[in-house]
């Protein structure tokens, strides 16, 4: 039977509790146990895919085709094992789910409350799709103390009681401020973060102290006595240089080894070879390339999270550190301002929605183009770069994206058929807004001889997608005979997957996200191929 490991966060937001989970998932896994790492979201949208960027950072897409929190990310990036839709649940996946079973008239007459029809439902999530897992850490998102959050904090310290102390334990995580003028790290605000978890009836078995400074044994005593533990079940977290390293000082700090000391389970040391040589392969680098990365969102970095992991994972592969200069695209809408990409190695051009910054991105691909700079389009980053090519290369100057509104040549146009399995999908532009891309994993059917397929060094590929638009394949032949090869498309040769320019070092452009898929200890290929390329490039410069 699987044991479930709840982790809260308490005083501040932003602590890393996702981080937290991901690390401790590893660190078990890196015992030989097999984990699931789920998170509970209490907001009341009923995915995160509706909302900006700005407001949520990145929209992480699981293979079954789930919009969901970004932690989900980082618990796979850490694990490698794939995320489902049964990982990511929120209030407002919670309450349409309550409602409609009251609406059938499947609650039998009762009065419908939080407790019990609430809490029974996030209940049944998080013990849901759970089959021969040793672990699932279960994040809460939130802090303690919020009011949202409440329903999910009766319903696990509900399941505390259930489950009983073999089937699960409760992490908390928390900050300890450190007061320069007192020269102190204050434990004030862990203790009543404790306490106010302690008023829901959960009783924390670790708390993980997040710190700048070492914390002292009398402070740590201090802790364990106001928050009624032992003193080995106050964990220090401290910052560290990568997050790659978190795994590692974990565990130097005892996290795992509480973990099965609760569960009173014998289980031989973590075996951490792999974390440490990723570690040593980011802190001792042999150089350093630079990345421009021309996006929408660059000042909110969490926007870009798999982007920015899956570019280290790409210099990791060639023992590099890569330096990203992230570019707001509008800046390349005014002139002179194309200088700012002539010290890059490599241009990247993210996923992205609407007009604003289009053309700045259009910009951006033309200059990789003409100057021969190694160019990755992905999903947005791709279809701007056949309407550049398009537009200078294959002599339609009304080149244009249907999302923008109409125009005179719709070379990327609203996706309104395709087929997932033996189902077909059906768009169109009255269509709600929310879960209704072509979204989770498609495979692509690369053609022989082609870059990609040299990349990849498959065939055929599944990788995930997030988008309501194509690039139209009515202007293929034209494309083609410009320069820009359609080098990959779904198998029944409807949908254009990926575009590369043969006679370019290296340009590639993807309608998927293969950031998603990268790990640090197996990063993606064409990361790899990319971080490689922009090496080549620096040699010429
Ligand atoms: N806005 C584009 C579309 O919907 C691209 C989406 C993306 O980059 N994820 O097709």
């Amino acid at each position: 039977m699987a044991r479930f490991i709840f982790v809260t966060g308490g005083v501040v937001s932003s602590l890393g509790k996702g981080l937290t989970s991901a690390a401790l998932g590893a660190l078990l896994q890196a015992r030989g146990f097999k984990v699931r790492l789920r998170k509970l979201d209490p907001y009341l949208n009923v995915d995160p895919g509706t909302m900006s960027p700005y407001q949520h950072g990145e929209v992480y897409v699981t293979d079954d085709g789930a919009e969901t929190d970004l932690d989900l990310g980082h618990y796979e990036r850490f694990t490698g094992v794939p995320s489902r839709r049964s990982d990511n649940v929120t209030t407002g996946q919670i309450y349409s789910k309550v409602i409609a079973r009251e609406r059938r008239g499947d609650y039998l007459g009762a009065t419908v409350q939080v407790i019990p029809h609430v809490t029974d439902a996030i209940k049944e999530f998080v013990r849901a799709d759970v089959t021969d897992e040793d672990f699932v850490v279960c994040e809460i998102g939130g802090t303690v103390g919020d009011i949202e959050g409440l329903p999910f904090l009766e319903a696990i310290r509900q399941l505390g009681n259930e489950l009983g102390r073999d089937g699960a334990m409760f992490i908390h995580l928390t900050l300890l401020p450190y007061i320069a003028s007192a020269g102190e790290l204050k434990t004030k605000p862990t203790q009543h973060s404790v306490k106010e978890l302690q008023s829901l009836g959960i009783q924390p078995d670790v708390v993980v102290c997040r710190s700048e400074h070492e914390i002292a044994e009398d402070a740590r005593r201090k802790i364990a006595l106001f928050c009624n533990l032992r003193r080995e079940a106050v964990i220090q977290a401290l910052d560290v240089d990568t997050i790659y390293a978190v795994p590692r000082a974990y565990h130097e700090e005892g996290l795992d080894g509480e973990v099965c000391r609760h569960f009173r389970i014998e289980s031989p040391a973590p075996d951490l070879a792999a974390w440490d040589r990723v570690t040593r392969s980011i802190q001792q680098p042999d150089g350093e390339v630079t990345i421009g990365v021309v996006g929408k969102y660059t000042t909110l970095l969490d926007a870009y999270k798999s982007l920015a992991e899956a570019l280290t994972h790409g210099g990791i592969a060639n023992n590099l550190s890569v330096k990203v200069n992230w570019l707001d695209s509008e800046i390349f809408e005014t002139d002179g301002a194309a200088q700012e990409l002539e010290g890059v190695h490599g241009i990247l051009v993210p996923g992205g929605f609407g007009e604003r910054g289009a053309e700045g991105k259009i910009a951006a691909a033309r200059f990789a183009r003409e100057r021969e700079v190694p160019y990755f389009g992905i999903c947005f980053g791709m279809q701007m770069a056949v309407i550049e090519a398009a537009r200078n290369l294959a002599g339609v100057p009304g080149a244009g994206s249907t999302e923008f509104g109409p125009c005179a040549d719709p070379v990327v146009g609203l996706l309104t058929e395709w087929t997932r399995g033996n189902l077909v999908e059906r768009r169109d532009d009255r269509s709600e807004l929310g879960g209704t891309m072509r979204l989770g994993a498609y495979p692509c059917v690369v053609e022989q001889g082609s870059r990609i397929a040299e990349v990849y060094g498959v065939r055929e590929l599944s990788e995930r997608h997030r988008h309501r638009y194509e690039v139209n394949i009515n202007y293929r032949k034209a494309l083609e005979d410009a320069g820009l090869r359609f080098s990959g498309m779904s198998p029944d040769g409807e949908l254009p997957e990926i575009v590369e320019i043969p006679a370019h070092p290296w340009y590639i452009g993807v309608q998927f996200h293969p950031e998603l898929k990268s790990k640090p200890f197996d990063p993606h290929p064409l990361f790899t191929s990319f971080i490689k390329a922009a090496v080549e490039q620096s040699r010429l410069m």
